[in-house]
């Protein structure tokens, strides 16, 4: 995480790259509830005032440096070197953050409480379960939810800051076998139990010791390989259904 001084000296940098650290008198930065990834600048009264996403408070020093220069190119229009783009992309496309904020997105303006039982799986009775194999009761329950949508392109995901676990409605079905189910639970589950790693800017979230342990689970290979052959069918077909 890096703090709004520190955010501040980047823009301050910044500007001063333009030759226009005099133009502005004060230059004021928050972080905003945007839904999604969405950035702000702009000018009022000689004042700079940048908003930034929720989302990005986590963000590494090098990608807020980064979202500065992209920020203040486009106030001059200015173009944005393709190593900047980069580096601010690394980590605004990194899948956990693309999870976060599609979840934003799912929650605005819902309000009914999804609930851990499904038509067909209880979250809840997976996750028992699951914590007493593997976890020795160990992990403290999050909230568990079967996500709104039926969406097969992130079929789990865990939010640290609302310590909850969200599985795909598109899991809550008879035709999903449930050692799959149990799966994508268990995978969440190691992200309790395997907090990120910061290390040189970088977020690790799949560590070494998190992919041996995932390998723990008794059908680790059969879950895998089901994944892997039946959920790009599943996409393809929520993607003609969505076409008629
Ligand atoms: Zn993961």
């Amino acid at each position: 995480m890096t703090d709004l001084e520190q955010i501040k000296k980047f823009y301050e940098e910044t500007f001063h790259k333009f030759n226009a650290e005099r133009k502005f008198s004060e230059i004021q930065i928050n972080f905003y509830p945007y839904i999604g990834i969405n950035h702000t600048i702009r000018v009022r009264n000689g004042k700079v005032f940048v908003r930034i996403a929720e989302i990005f408070r986590d963000a590494p020093a090098e990608a807020q440096k980064a979202l500065a220069f992209i920020l203040v190119a486009k106030l001059f229009r200015k173009k944005i070197p393709p190593q900047v783009s980069d580096v601010y992309r690394s980590f605004a496309q990194n899948p956990e953050i693309q999870a976060k904020a599609t979840e934003n997105k799912r929650r605005k303006g819902r309000k009914i409480i999804s609930t851990s039982k499904g038509e067909i799986y209880d979250l809840d009775e997976i996750f028992n379960r699951l914590n007493q194999t593997y976890f020795q009761n160990s992990i403290s329950k999050p909230t568990l939810t079967w996500s709104q949508r039926k969406t097969f392109r992130i079929l789990g995901h865990h939010d640290s800051t609302h310590e909850t676990i969200v599985i795909s409605k598109s899991l809550d079905d008879k035709k999903i076998p449930s050692f799959v189910v149990e799966f994508v639970v268990f995978h969440e589950m190691l992200h309790i139990f395997h907090p990120t790693v910061h290390r040189n800017n970088r977020r690790y979230n799949h560590t070494r010791q998190f992919r041996l342990d995932e390998k723990k689970f008794i059908r680790f290979e059969e879950a895998e390989n089901w994944i892997e052959q039946n959920v790009k069918n599943l996409k393809l077909k929520a993607k003609r259904n969505k076409a008629r």
